[in-house]
């Protein structure tokens, strides 16, 4: 059987693969420039994992206390080589992202302190851990204050109002590289490092943390090569590699990380304790998959970008916009196109494809959501998948994709559904 009977059988035809091909023509310089990122990154981790000599023994379980967990210690130092850090904490009782950043937050601001964000809103589960809406336990209600300074119109950084949010108070400054769910732009390392050079200049002992979720081995540089003291993620995205079933980390400093470990655990104890049970293997190994994993998401984001912009989407990164993160947004325009697209990404998994999304109420969301994702792991935006709210500019955001040809497969298939809804011609 060729690959077009293979296609066929299922379920797409030949006009959606002849088109889908005629796209690829387009992206072929987009994909080798992925390429040669994700064999650098590929370099970098197997060079930490050579350096620090990973053998058979750094995958036993550990239970209980976790003492003396050999195999934990050596991928936290894993993790330092690679991003180039003193420290790493990498933990599968850091549950994810959210729970990383609120740790690490919270382990490095005080009473009295004040925590600025200068590239405008966080990511929205962090305004409960901020306190920007009230909760129990946020930082607020511990006495740390915030600030935000708001992105020019343009989306750039707004220097005059970072300079004079700066202040005595101000401890930690938060930047967040992806735009995640927002409409603006993701930043490329080379601007936060600019960021993180000024807000240094403004004030020296300043801690700049970056919120690395969805940027990770998307560039051959990360935050901590430009100058951020912790970068912060899940390892259900992208250093999971699809592998970790949980987990989260936390690179940097040591005076930061030991922090962090008293937080997580307790004051004393710090990172002795936490047992692995189990994960080490998945950890390791997810690492060591994680630049082509991310490759793959990359090029399906591009893959996905390039077909929409052709049938007169709006897409947001455009295909020939170099990238920060492994995030696509497709403005469909309709209810319905949101609908066929998201079942279409749904058709295509391999976990749950029988299912069809539908819009629904989401509690926290004033419109309709629709999901798509048929994961191994529950929730795993590595894996691909697709959502958004049923509301103007009816924009779905795509990504993930542990292998590029699913995420190939994810996009013809949405295509596919679109088509038979007669919502595109080809
Ligand atoms: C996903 C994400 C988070 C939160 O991570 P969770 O694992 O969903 O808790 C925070 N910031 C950004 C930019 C993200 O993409």
């Amino acid at each position: 059987m060729n690959a077009q009977e293979m296609y066929a059988q299922l379920g797409i035809s030949p006009a959606v693969l002849n088109f889908g091909e005629s796209v690829l023509q387009g992206v072929k310089d987009q994909f080798e420039r992925i390429d040669a990122i994700a064999e650098y990154n590929q370099a970098k981790v197997i060079g930490a994992m050579q350096k620090n000599r990973v053998n058979a023994t750094h995958f036993n379980i550990s239970t209980g206390y976790g003492y003396d967990d050999e195999g934990r210690d050596n991928l936290e130092r894993v993790y330092a080589d690679c991003f180039h850090t003193e420290a790493a904490l990498v933990r599968p009782q850091i549950s994810c992202g959210t729970a990383a950043l609120a740790l690490a937050l919270g382990a490095n601001l005080l009473p009295g302190d004040e925590l600025l964000s200068p590239v405008g809103a966080p990511y929205d589960t962090l305004e409960e851990v901020i306190g920007i809406r009230p909760s129990p336990c946020s930082l607020k209600e511990y006495g740390v204050s915030y600030a935000q300074v708001d992105l020019k119109e343009d989306g750039s950084f707004d220097y005059d109002g970072i300079r004079k949010a700066i202040s005595e108070k101000t401890k930690l400054i938060t930047i967040q590289r992806s735009k995640g769910y927002a409409t603006r732009p993701s930043f490329s390392v080379a601007q936060i490092g600019e960021l993180i050079a000024f807000c240094k200049q403004c004030k020296p002992d300043v801690l700049c943390m970056v919120d690395n979720c969805y940027g990770e081995f998307v560039e051959e540089l990360e935050p901590t090569d430009v100058g951020a003291d912790m970068i912060v993620g899940s390892l259900i995205k992208n250093l999971g590699g699809g592998l970790a079933p949980t987990g989260g980390y936390i690179c940097g400093k040591k005076a930061c990380i030991d922090r962090c470990a008293y937080r997580l655990s307790a004051p004393g104890l710090g990172k002795e304790v936490g047992a692995n049970l189990g994960l080490l293997t998945a950890f390791y190994q997810g690492l060591f998959l994680a630049p082509t994993v991310v490759s793959s998401a990359v090029k399906g984001a591009v893959f996905a970008a390039a077909a929409y912009e052709k049938l007169g989407f709006r897409v947001v990164p455009t295909s020939r916009e170099v990238r920060h993160d492994i995030i696509q947004a497709v403005e469909l325009g309709s209810r319905d196109g949101m609908i066929a697209f998201c079942k279409g990404i749904q058709s295509a998994a391999p976990v749950d494809s029988y299912v069809t999304p539908e819009p629904w109420a989401m509690p926290g969301y004033d419109s309709d959501v629709i999901m798509a994702a048929g994961a191994f792991v529950q929730g795993a935006s590595i894996e691909l998948s697709a959502d958004g709210p049923i509301r103007d500019p009816y924009a779905v955001y795509f990504q993930g994709g542990l292998t590029w040809y699913h995420a190939k497969l994810g996009i013809l298939m949405s295509l596919q559904k679109m088509l038979d809804a007669g919502l595109i011609t080809l």
